[in-house]
């Protein structure tokens, strides 16, 4: 087992990745900002199942923060990130300087509409269209055959699902399930900013998904009804303020009205103090 190499130069990366794919390895990418977690490492260890080669790109990406938002504060930690990665057998780091790869002389954005509309771009109205853009260079720079992204940020699965169909990118886009910590909560590198009370408070998002799978199977199938239950736990839960509570069509990420029979995802946001956190679930 070797250590990755950490690449930082956009020429680099690609004339490597080219040099594996003209020998007829298959390569996975798995974008990431980086404090890594098991559930970036599901994704690694997905792409490491289907690929010859495994690239995670680390970048902790500046377009998909609003000012005010936590970008100074987003936990780094590259070495022990590179530890973990060699523990998996990752082959390959992309790393690039964010000068270099964010030049502020960029004109160009990636916009999907439609997808970027509602749930996460209420409160962030710019972040999907930093993700794209960035997904896109990434894309455009690594080249591989296979991306991968977790199921816990839905919307952005779906949008760059939509992104990759839309701009004949050729690549095949593998969305991954979620990684909880065993008391239910979504990994997620904000965790580490929750206090020892706030981490307790936290669990009202995962107990919430949990409620709304009961009520769905003990045959409550009013989408309205169940979105007012979630609402209304959450509401009440200490220390949580709601963002959004919503059910909706996996697919077109529609909200649902009335009596459903399928398919049906639930898709929360809430801050817990000062942190905000993402869960969603499929509930039929
Ligand atoms: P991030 O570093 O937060 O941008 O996440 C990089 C990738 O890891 C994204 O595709 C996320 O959806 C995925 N990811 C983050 N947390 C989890 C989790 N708990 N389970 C599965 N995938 C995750």
């Amino acid at each position: 087992m070797g250590r990755p190499q950490v690449i930082t130069g956009v020429e680099e990366i690609r004339r490597i990745v080219t040099d594996h794919r003209s020998a007829g390895r298959r390569v996975g990418l798995v974008p990431t900002m980086g404090a890594l977690h098991d559930g970036h490492l599901s994704l690694v260890d997905a792409a490491r199942r289907d690929n010859d080669v495994v690239v995670t790109s680390i970048f902790v990406n500046p377009l998909q923060f609003a000012p005010g938002e936590d970008l100074e504060a987003y936990p780094r930690n590259l070495e022990s990130d590179v530890d973990q990665l060699a523990e998996r057998d990752v082959e390959l780091v992309f790393h690039p300087d964010v000068e270099a790869f964010t030049s502020p002389s960029a004109m160009t954005t990636v916009h999907v509409d439609g997808l970027s509309r509602g749930l996460e771009a209420v409160t962030r109205p710019t972040h999907f269209d930093g993700v794209t853009t960035i997904v896109t260079k990434l894309l455009n720079t690594v080249a591989p055959d296979a991306v991968y992204f977790g199921a816990k940020d839905f919307q952005q699965q779906a949008i760059i699902r939509q992104m990759v169909g839309d701009l004949n990118i050729p690549v095949e886009v593998v969305t991954c399930p979620i990684v909880r910590e065993p008391d239910g909560l979504a990994m997620s590198s904000r965790n580490v900013y929750l206090s020892a009370e706030e981490r307790v408070d936290a669990l009202a998002l995962s107990a919430a998904l949990i409620h709304a799978h009961q009520v769905w199977d003990a045959g409550e199938h009013d989408a309205d009804e169940l979105r007012s239950e979630l609402v209304d736990i959450l509401t009440d839960a200490p220390g949580v303020r709601l963002d959004y509570a919503e059910v909706i069509d996996p697919v077109t990420l529609e909200p649902l009205k009335g009596i459903q029979t399928g398919p049906v995802q639930v898709v929360l946001a809430a801050f817990v103090g000062p942190t905000r956190l993402i869960d969603n679930a499929r509930i039929a």
